[in-house]
């Protein structure tokens, strides 16, 4: 039950998704929310009001100005009262003409009064025929809700109901159902659009070669040498810097991590090969901006086995030799041509011992700017809390989630890749 005391408003306008909203309603229950189910009328030619009421176990609500017979509002207030009780409103299936309506702030019936009137979540789930999804006016009205702080879930792609097969189909009930868990769930690990800086087109026409994950050094053939570091801060970062609209290129040790869409992604295991791969990508690329997340380890054994290594007798450990490995950020950094460099330090202690380390650090490595935080406790969590360093001082990124420091260090990092250029 991971929406306990959740309660949703369910926007319903006119898509023939309509009938797949019928299981959502059905799913959210299951995990203990609470919903409340709001027609427009195109909606309600696509399945009756009664079944959503049956479903629901509510009245639903479609005419603006006559509410339900049984426990709806009687004060005619029903636009505002409402969203009072809710968490959030989602909309879905949300047809073309309700996203333009949106936009333009109308309030022609009782769900875009809702949604005008909330000061609580939108989250909407686009549902139309590829063509509708793919016209300009459309993608205009889309990307101007996103700017606006609408949570825009899909679509999705696939066959259409109109024989088409492409963008547009609503996204799968259990997909929307998750949409929602990972924002009101007990774990929630996404917030809401509207509490992120827009960082759209900030990084348009930028190219970024960045590296994130642990690397790992092996010792024989089966052991081998590993930090805590997972991954998450260097892919939200990558998932950040496309949204920006930079084209991303994420080099990355052994994590379990999803690629993010549209990042481009190599991988890696050791030092070496992250050196090797961030060498040619830099030389290839010619980045606009390097973004050093990944732990690298700073030793790796001289001479790795090519058998496993077996006790010895005595119960000691067979000596390992160990060679440096290479400073893959300072080596970008002093290179010719170097992209604006950003590198990461992890440091165990407390937060002013981490403060007082920085300086030197981002001074021994020659890049403009060092952002640093505390482990291992960070290492592998859902959050975590930044101090940027750079000629000026420090700045500290009070603790959030690794999604939205993502988003503040991209506004951050556009800043001052605009005063460079
Ligand atoms: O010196 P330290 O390892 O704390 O520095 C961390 C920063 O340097 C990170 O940005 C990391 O990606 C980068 N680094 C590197 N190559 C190494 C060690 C660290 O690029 N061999």
């Amino acid at each position: 039950m991971k929406l306990n005391h959740r309660h949703f408003i369910v926007g319903i306008t006119g898509g023939i998704a309509a009938y797949k909203t019928c299981t959502l309603i059905r799913r959210l229950q299951d995990e203990g929310a609470s919903v409340q189910v709001v027609m427009t009328e195109a909606g309600s030619r696509f399945v009756s009001a009664l079944t959503f009421q049956a479903l629901s176990g509510r009245p639903v609500y479609g005419d603006a100005w006559s509410s339900p017979s049984q426990s709806g509002p009687a004060n005619g207030m029903a636009h505002i009262d409402l969203s009072r009780e809710a968490d959030a409103i989602l909309v879905a299936p949300a047809s073309a003409d309700f996203l333009a309506g949106l936009v333009q702030g109308q309030a022609k019936d009782l769900l875009g009064s809702l949604c005008l009137a909330r000061d609580i979540p939108l989250l909407v789930a686009p549902a139309m025929n590829r063509q509708m999804w793919q016209q300009p006016a459309t993608q205009r009205n889309v990307g101007q809700l996103r700017k606006d702080g609408v949570d825009i879930l899909g679509p999705g792609s696939g066959a259409q109901a109109c024989g088409e097969t492409g963008d547009g189909r609503m996204l799968e009930p259990e997909d929307l159902l998750h949409a929602l868990m990972d924002r009101f769930g007990p774990n929630a690990t996404v917030t809401f659009a509207s509490t992120l800086p827009n960082i759209r087109g900030l990084l348009e026409g930028k190219t970024v070669v960045m590296t994130a994950g642990p690397t790992f050094e092996p010792i024989d053939p089966v052991r081998g040498i590993t930090n805590r570091s997972s991954g998450k801060m260097g892919f939200a970062l990558a998932a950040a810097l496309r949204d920006a609209g930079a084209r991303v290129l994420l080099i990355t040790g052994p994590v379990s991590l999803k690629t993010p869409d549209r990042v481009a992604r190599t991988d890696v295991t050791t030092g070496l090969e992250m050196h090797a791969a961030v060498r040619s990508a830099v030389s290839e690329l010619k980045p606009d901006l390097f973004i050093g997340v990944a732990a690298v380890a700073d030793w790796r054994p001289a001479a790795p086995s090519a058998y496993k290594l077996k006790k010895e007798s005595g119960g000691t450990l067979a000596e390992l030799q160990w060679l440096e490995n290479p400073d893959i950020l300072a080596d970008v950094a002093q290179g010719p041509d170097a992209p604006f460099c950003v590198g990461f330090a992890a440091e165990t202690g407390s937060l002013n011992e981490l403060k007082e380390r920085l300086p030197a650090k981002r001074q021994r490595k020659n890049i403009p700017l060092l952002v640093g935080n505390i482990g291992p406790d960070t290492f592998g969590a859902e959050f975590n809390r930044l101090v940027l360093c750079d000629a000026q001082g420090l700045k500290e990124l009070p603790q959030a989630s690794k999604h939205e420091l993502a988003y503040a260090l991209v506004s951050d990092i556009a800043k001052r890749l605009s005063h460079e250029d």
